[in-house]
Protein backbone atom coordinates (compact mmCIF):
# COMPACT_ATOMS: atom_id res chain seq x y z
CA UNK A 1 0.00 0.00 0.00
CA UNK A 2 1.61 3.19 -0.98
CA UNK A 3 2.72 6.06 1.03
CA UNK A 4 0.01 8.53 2.56
CA UNK A 5 -2.76 5.91 1.96
CA UNK A 6 -1.13 3.23 4.21
CA UNK A 7 -0.14 6.34 6.45
CA UNK A 8 -3.45 7.10 6.78
CA UNK A 9 -4.70 4.13 6.98
CA UNK A 10 -2.76 2.81 9.97
CA UNK A 11 -3.90 6.00 11.88
CA UNK A 12 -7.61 5.13 11.43
CA UNK A 13 -8.15 1.76 12.40
CA UNK A 14 -7.31 -0.56 15.19
CA UNK A 15 -3.65 -1.70 14.91
CA UNK A 16 -1.58 -3.98 16.35
CA UNK A 17 1.66 -3.45 18.36
CA UNK A 18 4.33 -3.15 15.35
CA UNK A 19 7.06 -5.16 17.15
CA UNK A 20 4.45 -8.39 18.89
CA UNK A 21 1.22 -8.24 16.81
CA UNK A 22 -0.63 -7.84 19.97
CA UNK A 23 -4.10 -6.03 19.16
CA UNK A 24 -5.11 -2.51 19.55
CA UNK A 25 -1.84 -1.73 20.58
CA UNK A 26 0.33 0.05 18.45
CA UNK A 27 3.76 -0.50 20.54
CA UNK A 28 3.11 -2.69 23.80
CA UNK A 29 4.94 -1.30 27.31
CA UNK A 30 6.57 -5.28 26.78
CA UNK A 31 8.43 -3.97 23.14
CA UNK A 32 8.43 -0.34 24.50
CA UNK A 33 11.53 -1.48 27.16
CA UNK A 34 13.69 -2.65 24.54
CA UNK A 35 13.82 1.16 24.08
CA UNK A 36 13.89 2.52 27.20
CA UNK A 37 17.78 1.91 27.94
CA UNK A 38 20.47 4.56 28.31
CA UNK A 39 22.24 4.95 25.00
CA UNK A 40 24.98 2.64 23.50
CA UNK A 41 28.31 3.36 21.78
CA UNK A 42 27.62 1.63 18.34
CA UNK A 43 30.31 2.02 15.99
CA UNK A 44 32.14 -1.05 16.51
CA UNK A 45 29.45 -2.51 15.01
CA UNK A 46 29.81 -1.23 11.76
CA UNK A 47 32.46 -3.17 9.92
CA UNK A 48 32.48 -1.07 7.15
CA UNK A 49 32.83 2.22 8.76
CA UNK A 50 36.66 2.98 9.20
CA UNK A 51 37.43 0.64 5.92
CA UNK A 52 36.62 2.76 3.70
CA UNK A 53 39.12 5.73 3.85
CA UNK A 54 41.47 4.28 6.76
CA UNK A 55 40.13 7.23 8.97
CA UNK A 56 38.52 6.76 12.87
CA UNK A 57 34.85 6.21 12.83
CA UNK A 58 32.90 8.76 13.92
CA UNK A 59 30.68 8.09 16.89
CA UNK A 60 27.55 6.95 17.04
CA UNK A 61 25.34 6.23 19.57
CA UNK A 62 22.33 3.80 19.42
CA UNK A 63 18.58 4.04 21.03
CA UNK A 64 18.65 -0.33 20.86
CA UNK A 65 20.46 -3.29 19.03
CA UNK A 66 18.23 -3.63 15.99
CA UNK A 67 16.93 -7.27 17.67
CA UNK A 68 13.73 -8.76 18.16
CA UNK A 69 10.70 -6.78 18.14
CA UNK A 70 12.69 -3.42 16.99
CA UNK A 71 13.27 -5.14 13.43
CA UNK A 72 9.25 -5.42 12.39
CA UNK A 73 8.59 -2.12 13.99
CA UNK A 74 11.18 -0.18 12.00
CA UNK A 75 10.13 -2.11 8.69
CA UNK A 76 6.46 -1.19 9.51
CA UNK A 77 7.31 2.57 10.16
CA UNK A 78 9.24 2.62 6.71
CA UNK A 79 7.52 0.62 4.54
CA UNK A 80 4.29 -0.38 5.83
CA UNK A 81 2.61 3.02 6.53
CA UNK A 82 3.03 2.92 10.39
CA UNK A 83 2.95 6.51 10.94
CA UNK A 84 1.90 6.08 14.04
CA UNK A 85 5.37 4.65 15.38
CA UNK A 86 7.07 8.19 14.15
CA UNK A 87 6.65 9.49 17.68
CA UNK A 88 7.92 6.34 19.34
CA UNK A 89 10.91 6.52 17.47
CA UNK A 90 11.16 10.22 17.78
CA UNK A 91 11.30 10.07 21.78
CA UNK A 92 13.88 7.33 21.65
CA UNK A 93 16.10 9.36 19.96
CA UNK A 94 15.12 12.36 21.97
CA UNK A 95 16.28 10.35 25.05
CA UNK A 96 19.75 9.19 22.88
CA UNK A 97 20.60 12.89 22.59
CA UNK A 98 19.31 14.49 25.94
CA UNK A 99 21.93 11.88 27.64
CA UNK A 100 24.19 14.52 29.57
CA UNK A 101 27.04 12.85 27.73
CA UNK A 102 25.51 12.99 24.78
CA UNK A 103 24.76 16.08 24.87
CA UNK A 104 28.05 17.62 26.18
CA UNK A 105 29.50 15.81 23.53
CA UNK A 106 27.57 17.69 20.75
CA UNK A 107 27.83 20.64 22.58
CA UNK A 108 30.15 23.55 21.05
CA UNK A 109 30.09 27.14 20.44
CA UNK A 110 28.99 26.91 17.08
CA UNK A 111 25.54 25.98 15.51
CA UNK A 112 24.76 21.96 15.22
CA UNK A 113 23.34 21.40 11.86
CA UNK A 114 21.52 17.63 12.10
CA UNK A 115 21.06 16.20 9.04
CA UNK A 116 19.20 13.46 8.33
CA UNK A 117 20.98 10.30 6.16
CA UNK A 118 19.14 11.01 2.77
CA UNK A 119 16.21 8.36 1.18
CA UNK A 120 16.58 7.87 -2.38
CA UNK A 121 13.26 9.45 -4.07
CA UNK A 122 12.02 6.10 -4.91
CA UNK A 123 11.81 5.04 -1.21
CA UNK A 124 10.28 8.53 -0.33
CA UNK A 125 7.65 8.76 -2.76
CA UNK A 126 6.86 4.67 -1.98
CA UNK A 127 6.93 6.01 1.78
CA UNK A 128 5.06 9.50 1.64
CA UNK A 129 7.45 11.48 3.26
CA UNK A 130 10.37 11.64 5.03
CA UNK A 131 10.41 9.10 7.87
CA UNK A 132 14.29 9.42 8.80
CA UNK A 133 14.26 13.79 8.14
CA UNK A 134 11.45 14.20 10.52
CA UNK A 135 13.36 12.01 13.37
CA UNK A 136 16.48 14.96 12.85
CA UNK A 137 13.69 17.34 13.03
CA UNK A 138 12.78 15.73 16.71
CA UNK A 139 16.52 15.28 17.63
CA UNK A 140 17.00 18.94 16.88
CA UNK A 141 14.05 20.20 18.72
CA UNK A 142 14.91 17.81 21.52
CA UNK A 143 18.54 19.04 21.72
CA UNK A 144 17.16 23.11 21.38
CA UNK A 145 15.17 22.51 24.67
CA UNK A 146 18.27 21.19 26.28
CA UNK A 147 20.19 24.83 25.04
CA UNK A 148 22.22 23.52 22.29
CA UNK A 149 22.07 25.69 19.22
CA UNK A 150 20.65 22.85 16.85
CA UNK A 151 19.15 23.44 13.85
CA UNK A 152 17.45 20.57 11.04
CA UNK A 153 18.72 20.81 7.77
CA UNK A 154 18.13 18.40 5.00
CA UNK A 155 21.58 18.93 3.40
CA UNK A 156 22.33 15.73 1.70
CA UNK A 157 20.08 13.92 -1.36
CA UNK A 158 21.23 10.65 -2.51
CA UNK A 159 22.38 10.53 -5.93
CA UNK A 160 21.03 8.07 -9.23
CA UNK A 161 20.07 4.79 -7.81
CA UNK A 162 23.03 2.66 -9.24
CA UNK A 163 22.27 -1.50 -9.60
CA UNK A 164 24.66 -2.35 -6.59
CA UNK A 165 22.97 -5.75 -6.17
CA UNK A 166 26.18 -7.83 -6.82
CA UNK A 167 28.49 -5.86 -5.29
CA UNK A 168 29.93 -6.29 -1.70
CA UNK A 169 29.52 -4.20 1.33
CA UNK A 170 32.83 -2.07 0.91
CA UNK A 171 31.84 -1.78 -3.06
CA UNK A 172 28.46 -0.81 -2.32
CA UNK A 173 29.60 2.00 -0.17
CA UNK A 174 31.90 3.33 -2.74
CA UNK A 175 28.97 3.12 -5.62
CA UNK A 176 26.64 4.79 -2.95
CA UNK A 177 26.13 8.64 -3.75
CA UNK A 178 25.39 11.13 -1.54
CA UNK A 179 25.99 14.72 -2.07
CA UNK A 180 25.40 17.89 -0.98
CA UNK A 181 22.09 19.85 -1.90
CA UNK A 182 22.95 22.66 -3.33
CA UNK A 183 20.81 25.02 -1.55
CA UNK A 184 22.68 23.66 1.77
CA UNK A 185 26.34 24.45 0.36
CA UNK A 186 26.41 27.41 2.09
CA UNK A 187 25.76 25.91 5.38
CA UNK A 188 27.98 23.03 5.08
CA UNK A 189 31.21 25.30 4.92
CA UNK A 190 33.20 24.90 8.38
CA UNK A 191 29.93 23.61 10.20
CA UNK A 192 29.62 20.51 12.65
CA UNK A 193 27.15 18.09 11.87
CA UNK A 194 25.27 15.55 13.83
CA UNK A 195 24.08 12.94 11.20
CA UNK A 196 20.73 10.82 12.29
CA UNK A 197 19.43 7.72 10.77
CA UNK A 198 16.94 4.66 11.15
CA UNK A 199 18.85 1.43 11.42
CA UNK A 200 23.25 1.51 11.43
CA UNK A 201 24.51 -1.53 9.52
CA UNK A 202 27.71 -1.84 7.81
CA UNK A 203 28.08 1.79 8.07
CA UNK A 204 28.91 2.44 4.61
CA UNK A 205 25.53 4.83 4.54
CA UNK A 206 27.16 6.84 7.08
CA UNK A 207 30.34 7.40 5.49
CA UNK A 208 29.22 8.01 2.47
CA UNK A 209 27.30 11.14 4.00
CA UNK A 210 30.83 11.80 5.80
CA UNK A 211 32.52 12.05 2.39
CA UNK A 212 29.95 14.26 1.21
CA UNK A 213 29.92 16.51 3.89
CA UNK A 214 33.67 16.61 4.32
CA UNK A 215 33.51 17.68 0.64
CA UNK A 216 31.89 20.86 1.56
CA UNK A 217 34.14 21.45 4.38
CA UNK A 218 32.00 20.41 7.17
CA UNK A 219 33.00 17.79 9.74
CA UNK A 220 30.78 15.28 11.35
CA UNK A 221 31.09 15.34 15.00
CA UNK A 222 28.64 12.20 15.26
CA UNK A 223 26.27 10.12 14.64
CA UNK A 224 22.76 8.78 16.28
CA UNK A 225 20.57 5.77 15.28
CA UNK A 226 17.71 4.17 16.37
CA UNK A 227 18.98 0.91 16.99
CA UNK A 228 22.31 -0.73 15.56
CA UNK A 229 22.83 -4.23 13.99
CA UNK A 230 24.48 -6.78 16.19
CA UNK A 231 27.61 -8.26 14.72
CA UNK A 232 27.75 -11.68 13.69
CA UNK A 233 28.51 -13.74 17.10
CA UNK A 234 28.23 -10.76 19.13
CA UNK A 235 26.77 -11.43 22.40
CA UNK A 236 23.58 -8.50 22.50
CA UNK A 237 23.35 -6.18 26.14
CA UNK A 238 20.21 -6.98 27.03
CA UNK A 239 20.48 -3.78 29.34
CA UNK A 240 20.65 -5.10 32.62
CA UNK A 241 22.67 -4.08 35.01
CA UNK A 242 23.77 -0.98 33.06
CA UNK A 243 23.72 2.05 35.32
CA UNK A 244 21.81 5.18 33.94
CA UNK A 245 23.73 7.32 32.00
CA UNK A 246 26.17 4.93 31.09
CA UNK A 247 26.95 3.16 28.41
CA UNK A 248 28.75 0.26 26.47
CA UNK A 249 31.96 2.04 25.14
CA UNK A 250 33.44 -0.64 23.57
CA UNK A 251 33.23 -4.39 21.84
CA UNK A 252 33.58 -5.72 24.97
CA UNK A 253 30.46 -7.58 24.94
CA UNK A 254 31.59 -9.00 21.74
CA UNK A 255 32.32 -12.52 20.69
CA UNK A 256 35.98 -11.79 19.04
CA UNK A 257 36.37 -15.16 17.84
CA UNK A 258 33.26 -15.65 15.52
CA UNK A 259 34.29 -11.86 14.61
CA UNK A 260 37.17 -13.22 13.20
CA UNK A 261 35.38 -16.17 11.21
CA UNK A 262 32.77 -13.92 9.81
CA UNK A 263 35.27 -11.11 8.89
CA UNK A 264 38.39 -13.10 7.39
CA UNK A 265 40.83 -10.37 6.33
ZN1 LIG B 1 4.62 -5.49 21.48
Amino acid sequence: MPGLLAQLWGLVLPVGCAGCGTPDESWCASCAQQLIRAPQRCEHRAGRLDLLDGCAPPPVWCATSFTGPVRPAVSAWKDGGRADLQPVFARALAAVVGDPEVTRFVSGSDRLLVVGVPTSGAARRRRGGDPVGELAGAVAAHLRTGGVDARRVAALRRGRDVDSTTLGARARGRRMRVEARPAARRLLGGARVLLVDDVLTTGATVAACRRALEEEGAHLVAGVVLASTPRPGEVVDTGAGRTPGGWSAGPRDVSVESWSRSHPG
